[in-house]
C-alpha cells in the first residue's frame, strides 16, 4: 500500500460539479488500496475575488488580517470535498494547515514552511479517513495564519508528501502536464515527459506558473517525485524528478518561459563608491520587497546606472523607498518603468555549448525586439523586453529552437 499526496488546483474545483468529480478520482485511488492525502486550492477564482474584495474596503489592509482572509478560499473547498466524499461513502475529513501542523515564518502573504508536525494528519489517517488538507496557508509562531504566495498550495502538497514520507506528489491541474511552454500561448507546445528539477526549477521561477517554484526547491530537497497531469483528461502527465533525463531524445532547450509581471527601477547617474549599494538594498529587504535581476555596469568617470527589477505590484512602494535615498547619495535621478516582461529558455543541455545566446538575440532581432537586459544562469538565458512583444517572442523561439516537434 502505497501512501500519495495529491494536490488538485483551482480550476479542478472550480464549481460543486468538479468538486465531486474529484471526489470520485480520490475514491478510485482509496479502491486500489493506496493511502491518500489531498490538498486543494481555492475554488476557481475565489483568491482573486477575496483580493478584489479587501480592496473595495482599503488601499492598505493590514497584513495579518489579509492573509487570514485569503485562507478561507481554500477551508471553502477542502469542506465541500470532504461532503462530497462522504455522500459517496467514503470517510474523509477536512484539516485547515494549522491543523496539519503547517508552520511557517511570519512573512505575511510570502511565508515560507519552516517545518511540518503531522501528528493529526497521521492520526485521523490511521482511523481511515482520507485527510483533505486546505493548501496555501500555515501557521507562525505567534499563531497567526499565513499564506505561502500565489501558486502556493503546490508548495503545501510536496512539503506534505516530504514530511509524510509519500512515494509521489501528484498535482492535478488544467493541462496535461509540463509544456515546453505556456500551451495557452503557444498551441504547439508539447508536453514533456519527465523533466529534471533544477530544470523545472528555473521554468517555474521564470513563470511558467503550472508548479510553484518552492514546490519545485523541496521537492528537490528531499527527493520527491512530482508528477503533473490533468485532472479533466486521461494524460501521462509530467514526471519532475532527479534521476537525470535521458540525453540522446531531447533537445538542449527544453522550454521557454515568460514572465509579464515584471518592473524596472533605474537609478541614473550613481557615484561610484563603496557602500552604494547597501544604502539602495538594504531598506528594500527590509520591506520584504524580493528583488530579481540587478545590473550595474563599470562607471566612466566614478559615474554609473543601476538597474533592477521587482515585481510589477511593488513598484510604487520600491520607488517610495528608493527615490529619497537617490537623492541623499547625489544620484541625478529615478525612473520606474512597469511596462515590461521576461523571456526565457531553459535547458540543462546548454552548459558549455555556444551558441544559443546568439541564436536567441538573432530571433528577437528578426522581430525587432529590443532586448533591455539581459540575465543568464548555466542553464538559463534571459532577456527583458517590452510587455506587449513577449508572447511573440515565445512564439518565435518556440519555432526557432525546434521545440514544436516534441521529443
Ligand atoms: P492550478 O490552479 O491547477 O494550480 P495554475 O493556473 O496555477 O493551475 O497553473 C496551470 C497553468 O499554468 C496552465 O493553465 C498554463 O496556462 C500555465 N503554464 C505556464 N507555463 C506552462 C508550461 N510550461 N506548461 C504547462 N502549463 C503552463
Ligand atoms: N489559491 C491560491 C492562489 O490562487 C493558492 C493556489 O491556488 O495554489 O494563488
Ligand atoms: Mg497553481
Amino acid at each position: 500500500m502505497a501512501l500519495i499526496v495529491q494536490k488538485y488546483g483551482g480550476s479542478s474545483v472550480a464549481d460543486a460539479e468538479k468538486i465531486k468529480s474529484v471526489a470520485r478520482s480520490i475514491a478510485a485511488v482509496r479502491d486500489k488500496g493506496d493511502q491518500v492525502v489531498v490538498v486543494v486550492s481555492a475554488m476557481g477564482d475565489t483568491t482573486d475575488e477575496l483580493i478584489e474584495l479587501a480592496s473595495q474596503i482599503t488601499d492598505h489592509p493590514q497584513m495579518r488580517e489579509f492573509d487570514a482572509l485569503l485562507s478561507t478560499g481554500e477551508l471553502i473547498s477542502n469542506t465541500l470535498l470532504a461532503m462530497a466524499l462522504h455522500s459517496i461513502g467514503y470517510q474523509a475529513i477536512s484539516l485547515s494547515g494549522a491543523q496539519a501542523g503547517i508552520r511557517t515564518d511570519t512573512a505575511h502573504r510570502r511565508a515560507r514552511i519552516l517545518n511540518i508536525a503531522p501528528k493529526r494528519v497521521v492520526e485521523e489517517m490511521e482511523k481511515g479517513n482520507i485527510v483533505i488538507v486546505a493548501g496555501f496557508q500555515g501557521v507562525s509562531e505567534g499563531e497567526d495564519i499565513t499564506t505561502l504566495g500565489r501558486g502556493g498550495s503546490d508548495t503545501t502538497a510536496v512539503a506534505l508528501a516530504a514530511s509524510l514520507k509519500a512515494e509521489v506528489c501528484q498535482i492535478y491541474t488544467d493541462v496535461g502536464g509540463v509544456f515546453t511552454a505556456d500551451p495557452r500561448l503557444v498551441p504547439e507546445a508539447c508536453p514533456l515527459a519527465e523533466i529534471g528539477y533544477e530544470e523545472m526549477l528555473e521554468l517555474a521561477t521564470y513563470g511558467a506558473r503550472v508548479v510553484h517554484p518552492r514546490a519545485v526547491e523541496l521537492g528537490e530537497l528531499f527527493n520527491i517525485p512530482i508528477l503533473v497531469a490533468s485532472s479533466f483528461v486521461h494524460s501521462p502527465g509530467t514526471l519532475i524528478h532527479g534521476g537525470g533525463v535521458s540525453m540522446e531524445v531531447r533537445n538542449k532547450v527544453r522550454g521557454i518561459a515568460h514572465d509579464l509581471d515584471v518592473a524596472k527601477i533605474t537609478v541614473v547617474g550613481v557615484p561610484d563608491r563603496p557602500g552604494i549599494a547597501v544604502s539602495i538594498f538594504k531598506p528594500l529587504a527590509k520591506a520584504g520587497i524580493s528583488i530579481d535581476t540587478i545590473v550595474q555596469n563599470a562607471g566612466i568617470d566614478n559615474i554609473t546606472d543601476l538597474t533592477f527589477t521587482v515585481a510589477k505590484s511593488e513598484l510604487a512602494e520600491a520607488m517610495r523607498l528608493v527615490e529619497p535615498i537617490a537623492e541623499s547619495i547625489g544620484a541625478r535621478e529615478c525612473v520606474g518603468d512597469a511596462s515590461l516582461g521576461t523571456v526565457s529558455i531553459i535547458g540543462t543541455g546548454m552548459q558549455n555549448t555556444p551558441g544559443y545566446a546568439s541564436k536567441m538575440f538573432e530571433v528577437l532581432s528578426e522581430k525587432n525586439i529590443n532586448i533591455q537586459l539581459i540575465t543568464t544562469s548555466e542553464i538559463r538565458i534571459t532577456c527583458i523586453i517590452d510587455e506587449a512583444q513577449v508572447e511573440d517572442a515565445v512564439r518565435a523561439l518556440h519555432r526557432a529552437f525546434e521545440l514544436d516537434a516534441g521529443e
